[in-house]
């Protein structure tokens, strides 16, 4: 499903070139919970930003499900971005004045998905990551935790095949860690494909699969039985 071949990624800045991912070649298929792993600098948001289609600046090959993502214009990106790939981020980025459930209909609305449909697709995300009483409440009126699985569930509103999440328990207590987490493995139980950034070894403990970086280079790869 997920296939890097050669992957190379510079940053050129004036005269500086920075070497950020050096020659990277995985395969990740359908249903792997992979965690990337790295400390700052070793090329981890780098390569989300194309695993999530945001930069085909590279060289070598990027496949997801059988579509050649370097040879495709920018609209075509950020159409496969809409509807392959669900974000969770860090700072869980909702929008504060948007009730949980407006949050989770963006990217619906974006599709242009009409009101009644969206209102239903919305609610069954909510539903799902156990929300089904707060989809009235504005980000504010939310616990961490709360605000996290709203994101989530905007993330899986468009029936994403892969799910990327860059830390997303960063800004969580132990016990939302805990309830994150174990919705992460629920919807990864359920057949859904997770990648997910962290530098946290217990975060990376759960994970079945885990790729650890260094200095743009892939210096571990091992699945776990
Ligand atoms: P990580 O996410 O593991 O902290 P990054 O992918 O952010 O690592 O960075 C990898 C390397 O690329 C670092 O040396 C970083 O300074 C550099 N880098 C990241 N983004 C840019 C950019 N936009 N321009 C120039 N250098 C960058
Ligand atoms: P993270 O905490 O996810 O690793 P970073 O702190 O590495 O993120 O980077 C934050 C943002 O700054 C990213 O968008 C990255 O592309 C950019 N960035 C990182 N390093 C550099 C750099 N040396 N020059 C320019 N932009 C950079």
């Amino acid at each position: 499903m997920i296939k890097v071949e050669n992957l190379n990624k510079y940053y050129i800045n004036g005269n500086n070139k920075l070497h950020a991912l050096k020659n990277i070649n995985f395969f990740i298929d359908k249903g792997e919970f992979v965690g990337i792993m790295g400390s700052s600098g070793s090329g981890k948001s780098t390569l989300m930003n194309i695993l999530g289609c945001l930069d085909h600046e590279f060289q070598g090959k990027y496949i997801l499900d059988n579509i050649e993502i370097n040879e495709l214009y920018d609209e075509t990106l950020s159409e496969i971005r809409n509807k392959k790939i669900g974000f969770i981020f860090q700072a869980f980025n909702l929008l504060p004045k948007l009730s949980a459930l407006e949050n989770v209909e963006l990217p619906l609305i974006y599709r242009g998905i009409p009101k009644e449909e969206r209102l239903l697709l919305a609610k069954e995300a909510l539903l799902k990551v156990g929300l089904k009483d707060r989809i009235n409440h504005k980000p504010n009126e939310l616990s961490g935790g709360q605000k996290q699985r709203v994101a989530i569930a905007r993330a899986l509103v468009n029936n994403p095949s892969i799910i990327l999440a860059d830390e997303p328990t960063g800004n969580l207590d132990s016990s939302s860690e805990r309830e994150i987490m174990n919705l992460l493995r629920e919807l990864n139980d359920q057949g859904r494909t997770i990648v997910i950034v962290t530098h946290e070894p217990e975060i990376g403990r759960e994970c079945k699969r885990v790729i650890k970086f260094k200095d743009g280079a892939i210096i571990e790869d091992v699945k776990k039985l």
